[in-house]
């Protein structure tokens, strides 16, 4: 008999599961509470269960957590953890705590089929989808070992972004039970406008998103016209940007918040003139409600670009700001870490120079990615 990894439920899908065994539904409900509340990793820890419950449990069912490979911490506070997925690939989850709010960068794929020109996770190429309890583990482990190190029994994480490693929308069936379990109160509880699905705009996802969990939406545009997007996001010749802003004006519907953030990589003399500013405006003012959060590009050997001057991401901000449009441009933080988007990658496989790196590199957050499937300790 399989062994049922209990990470992978949503609460309906372990009342199921619990069923199966005889079980009604307030037993799977405190079961799940014991597991995401409590952080119980091993059944005999969950006292108000029914000793019955818990033999039953015993050998058809785990709570199974990522082996960690390595954790870094800032001095800033942000930790960057790098988790084993197993097959020689690592994913990673980055924890950004701030002074009203702490946040957690999930990832939901060891590495990505969609091939962004500027993110090195697209440059490695796609590996495997995380099941459930892969994305959902990455928050177990940073909530729980959170608390008990900072002494704390109150929740810690209070934000979600998937904006790690992988294309969350093409790992959809996965995703949507690890997002409910992040909302259910019996779970983690957070809001849904404090849950964000960042996507480079997979469209019939986008609209099955709205219907089955709306969460907080961030698209990753990062070029105003199609020639454009074309060659920094391919998926864009499938699902080209009438057809995304259409989904978006549509997701907003749903939306638990009124706006979509588009994000927005900078990425020096490709997409960063003024002239692609008044081109944004056109393509969203009076639109589409939006907010744009800048990206200064971190770069990375293989991909040949540069990023943007600070001085040419403020003069763009402020185009997109008189124009109307709220605008942000990332912060950095963890600067002698390095949890950067798109340049982690390949920093797992030389791992004795990790840290000579960690201390030098420059960071922007929330972010993440990672290697790709090279293989753990594998030089690419
Ligand atoms: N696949 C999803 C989520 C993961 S990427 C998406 O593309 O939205 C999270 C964010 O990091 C995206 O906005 C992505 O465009 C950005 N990103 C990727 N590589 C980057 C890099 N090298 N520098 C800066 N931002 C990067
Ligand atoms: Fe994949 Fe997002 Fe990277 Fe594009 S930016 S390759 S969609 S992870």
């Amino acid at each position: 008999m399989t062994v049922a990894n209990l990470l992978d439920f949503d609460l309906d899908g372990l009342a199921a599961f619990c069923e199966q065994l005889g079980e009604k539904r307030f037993r799977a409900t405190q079961l799940f509470r014991w597991i995401h509340q409590k952080g119980a990793a091993d059944f005999d820890q969950m006292s108000d269960l029914a000793k019955s419950l818990r033999s039953k449990l015993q050998g058809v069912a785990t709570i199974k957590a990522l082996p960690v490979i390595s954790e870094h911490v800032s001095s800033d506070g942000t930790i960057k953890w790098l988790f084993d997925v197993g097959g020689g690939n690592a994913v990673e989850s980055v924890y950004i705590p701030e002074d009203d709010r702490a946040t957690l960068c999930i990832s939901s794929q060891a590495g990505c089929a969609v091939g962004c020109r500027f993110c090195s996770t697209g440059h490695q190429g796609f590996s495997r989808n995380l099941s459930t309890g892969e994305i959902i583990a990455q928050l177990w482990f940073a909530e729980h070992s959170l608390r008990q190190r900072l002494g704390r029994s109150d929740r810690i994480i209070s934000n979600v972004v998937m904006m790690g490693m992988g294309e969350p929308l093409q790992n959809y069936s996965a995703l949507v039970p690890a997002l409910r379990t992040m909302l259910d109160d019996h779970g983690y509880g957070l809001s849904r406008r404090r849950v964000t699905v960042s996507t480079s705009g997979v469209v019939p996802m986008i609209e099955r998103l709205m219907a089955d969990c709306p969460v907080a939406l961030a698209v990753s545009l990062h070029a105003p016209n199609d020639v454009l997007r074309d060659e920094l996001v391919p998926l864009n010749r499938k699902y080209p940007i009438a057809e995304l802003m259409q989904s978006c004006l549509q997701y907003l519907q749903a939306a638990p918040r009124d706006f979509i953030t588009f994000e927005y990589c900078m990425l020096d003399g490709v997409n960063d003139t003024d002239e692609h500013a008044r081109q944004l405006i056109d393509l969203v003012r009076g639109k589409i409600p939006c907010k744009f959060n800048l990206i200064p590009f971190n770069p990375f050997p293989e991909s040949g670009l540069r990023r943007s001057d600070a001085s040419r991401v403020q003069a763009f901000a402020r185009i997109l700001a008189d124009a109307g449009i709220v605008t942000t441009v990332r912060k950095t933080r963890g600067d002698d870490i390095d949890a950067a988007c798109g340049q982690l990658a390949g920093e797992v496989q030389d791992r004795t120079n990790a840290r000579d790196r960690m201390l030098r590199q420059p960071v922007a957050v929330p972010v993440t990615v990672h290697r790709g499937p090279g293989g753990s300790g594998q030089p690419r």
